[in-house]
């Protein structure tokens, strides 16, 4: 299976969410972070267009890329999630690396905050990501949903009227 940039950002936030997702079950139009966020990506850096490439390649699509100096730019919301938001940069990089890239490197913007973050590849991550990838193939293909998580974060995600309706 091709695994993109959402199965690694949700793998880290929630096991049900990720497997709702890769599963095809979807609120993601109606949600208003989400469109918040679509719409942010779409005006926070309007005249980078020419200046970066879109890249899709082994099932990952990353949406600025900047092929002189071989950084991938990737637009956030906010840095609640950071750490998934890391993994998931963390993955474009490593896909890179796999496809022939020497020494692509990263940073998580956050147009709101004005905030910047560079992400770089180690070993660490190196080592870590096939079995990422193998806990992902494991976690979607399972028959069942994984249960909710109960997390203050739920209150945030696009799942969360279906996850806890009636309760
Ligand atoms: S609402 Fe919570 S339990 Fe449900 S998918 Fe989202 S993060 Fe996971």
């Amino acid at each position: 299976m091709h695994i993109t940039g959402k199965h690694i950002n949700y793998y880290h936030i929630c096991h049900r969410k990720l497997w709702l997702f890769h599963n095809g079950i979807s609120f993601q139009h109606t949600h208003a972070n989400v469109a918040d966020g679509t719409l942010l990506h779409q005006t926070a850096y309007p005249q980078r267009a020419a200046r970066f490439r879109e890249v899709q390649i082994a099932g990952i699509k990353i949406d600025f890329y900047d092929p002189q100096d071989r950084v991938i730019h990737e637009i956030k919301r906010s840095d609640k999630l950071e750490h998934a938001s890391v993994a998931q940069l963390h993955y474009y990089l490593y896909v890179l690396e796999r496809h022939g890239i020497e020494g692509p490197t990263g940073v998580l913007e956050y147009p709101k905050s004005r905030q910047t973050h560079a992400v770089t590849l180690t070993d660490v991550e190196r080592a870590a990501i096939p079995e990422w990838e193998s806990a992902i193939e494991l976690i979607v293909t399972k028959p069942e949903c994984p249960p909710v998580i109960n997390k203050p974060l739920c209150r945030q995600c696009s799942y969360y009227e279906f996850c806890y309706v009636g309760e």
